[in-house]
């Protein structure tokens, strides 16, 4: 029988795992990425000795990279170097006070009944419930491909709307475990993950924290980037073969099959399917042809942006822990300024990593590399939004926060600086609107309704990634990889 052939026009998280499954079943794949390396959002910038992660760097849910590692037929504790980050977050709150989220359970008692006496068991009755929305959602939502509506629509999955609590807001659901607000936020601020602010999120989402907290947030020596370089070992080792600095500028179609790609030098590939691991509302947008569907998927929800700042510093700060987290008091309107308005908030909730906590080669000796990230509204219609003064803005703030760990100095010890907008995140990857999550994770564009991997008009084009089923973050992207591989697979077998 002829070997078959896929293209898979991005070498994102979810591209790469794609191209690796089909490899690995005797497809031949290929994969074009219009940028010069692979890892997508997992992106890495390198500079005197400096070393950044651009997008993730937080390695969460590692139960999934390990079933997903392994269905690659590797072991994620052989191919990463991985150390258990605890505490995990530093939590930073505007009245002063300050909550290390730690698997020391006695440290994180003792610090939680000082919020609030009676906290420590109300968390524990959270994280029984966390466990459960974990467990389920990922076997019922998550691993699971929903291909046609009797996949999802399910006598078993009906019971999910009384267990997952998806239909209960997951902020009104913390009154049932907490009545300090901070630490309502403390086990709530993980929704931005979702692109969604926790006054709208299901309350399903509990998973994370208490994924985050049982199973832990972990580091992998050389940062995230190395969790790319694992993925394309392994992509090497079963045959994929990469072609970078080819940005694809149309999809070829023809009735109601893809034929192939058009690249932007002019060269045409031919193949028997197309794999779009871009973020789906682009391909729609730029790739295809059909303006019905693209507008149709414009009126979707996006998740909001980031301004990051990527510093290399010439000193060390090593009271700032690993990750940090400034949450604003003003928890709710912050949330609304950045969905509602697609603006900066007047006192904007925000991140500092610092990774050379946990990798010293992520910075020269006696230097820090310090990544700042400030979540901000998604690109507006009208372009309305001027970047250049709200990336000021947001630098502000973070020394204003930093000031309040008696962190005075920052500004005159950075060496270079570094950073991106939600125009430089649509630039370099082509991200819709620049939302850092693509497509939102509210509950109408969750498991059988949020767009399928496969095109409802051409048979042969596929999708995977963040903007598809089951959504953003990188372990998930791995599964998008496999579902859509898998699909791609049953799909030939039947036609053969
Ligand atoms: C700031 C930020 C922080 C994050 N933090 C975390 C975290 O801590 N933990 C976590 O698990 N996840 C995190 N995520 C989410 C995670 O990075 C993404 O969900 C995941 O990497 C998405 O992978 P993907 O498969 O969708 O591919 P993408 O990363 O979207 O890659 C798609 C690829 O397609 C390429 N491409 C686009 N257009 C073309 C074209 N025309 N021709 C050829 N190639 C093209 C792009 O260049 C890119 O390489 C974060 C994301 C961001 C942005």
């Amino acid at each position: 029988m002829k070997t078959k052939t896929v293209i898979v026009i991005g070498a994102g998280i979810g591209g790469i795992v794609a191209a690796t499954h089909l490899a690995r079943g005797g497809w031949n794949a290929l994969v074009v990425e219009k940028n010069a390396r692979p890892g997508g959002r997992c992106d890495r910038i390198s500079r005197d000795g400096h070393h950044f992660d651009t997008g993730p760097t937080l390695l969460v849910m590692p139960l999934l990279y390990e079933a997903e590692f392994s269905a690659l037929g590797a072991s994620m504790h052989e191919m990463l170097n991985l150390k258990r980050v605890d505490p995990t977050y530093y939590l930073v709150f505007d009245d002063g006070s300050q909550l290390a989220l730690t698997s020391d359970i006695k440290y994180l008692q003792e610090q939680l009944e000082r919020f609030e006496p009676g906290s420590y068991l109300g968390l524990r009755r959270y994280m029984a419930e966390g466990r459960r929305h974990y467990d389920l959602g990922i076997e019922k939502l998550v691993q699971r491909d929903f291909r046609k509506a009797s996949d999802f629509f399910t006598p078993g999955n009906l019971a999910l709307l009384y267990q997952l609590k998806p239909l209960v807001n997951h902020y009104q659901n913390m009154g049932a475990y907490f009545q300090d607000p901070r630490l309502k936020a403390a086990f709530t601020f993980q929704d931005v993950y979702m692109g969604l602010s926790p006054f709208e999120a299901p309350a399903t989402f509990s998973m994370m924290p208490y994924s985050e907290l049982a199973h832990g947030v972990w580091y992998p020596r050389g940062g995230m980037y190395s969790v790319v370089e694992s993925l394309m070992a392994l992509a090497r080792q079963a045959g994929v073969e990469f072609s970078f600095n080819s940005p694809v500028e149309r999809i070829e179609v023809k009735a109601n099959a893809a034929r192939g790609v058009l690249l932007s030098n002019g060269e045409r590939l031919e193949s028997d399917a197309v794999l779009a691991n871009a973020d789906l509302p682009y391909i729609y947008q730029d790739l295809l042809p059909d303006r019905e569907l693209s507008a149709r998927l414009s009126h979707k929800r996006y998740s909001c942006s980031v301004i990051s700042f990527f510093w290399g510093v010439d000193k060390t700060y090593e009271r700032l822990g690993p990750h940090t987290l400034f949450l604003a008091h003003d928890y709710r309107e912050n949330f609304e300024r950045i969905i509602r308005d697609l603006g900066l908030p007047d006192n904007p909730s925000l991140y500092l990593h610092a990774p050379r906590r946990l990798d010293p080669a992520m910075a020269p000796p006696g230097e820090d590399t310090l990544i700042a990230i400030v979540p901000v509204g998604h690109l507006s219609e009208n372009g309305g939004q001027d970047w250049g003064q709200i990336r000021d803005e947001a630098r502000g703030h973070v020394f204003r926060r930093l000031r309040s760990l008696g962190i005075t100095d920052l500004e005159a010890h950075i060496k270079f600086e570094t950073t991106f907008t939600p125009l430089s995140w649509r630039k370099r990857y082509n991200l819709v609107k620049g939302s850092t999550h693509g497509l939102c994770h509210n509950l109408t564009q969750l498991a059988f309704f949020r767009p399928r991997n496969r095109h409802p008009r051409y048979h042969n084009l596929y999708f995977t990634g963040a903007s598809t089923h089951p959504g953003t973050g990188m372990p998930t992207a791995m599964v998008s990889g496999r579902l859509s591989a898998q699909r791609i697979v049953d799909d030939f077998q039947m036609q053969d």
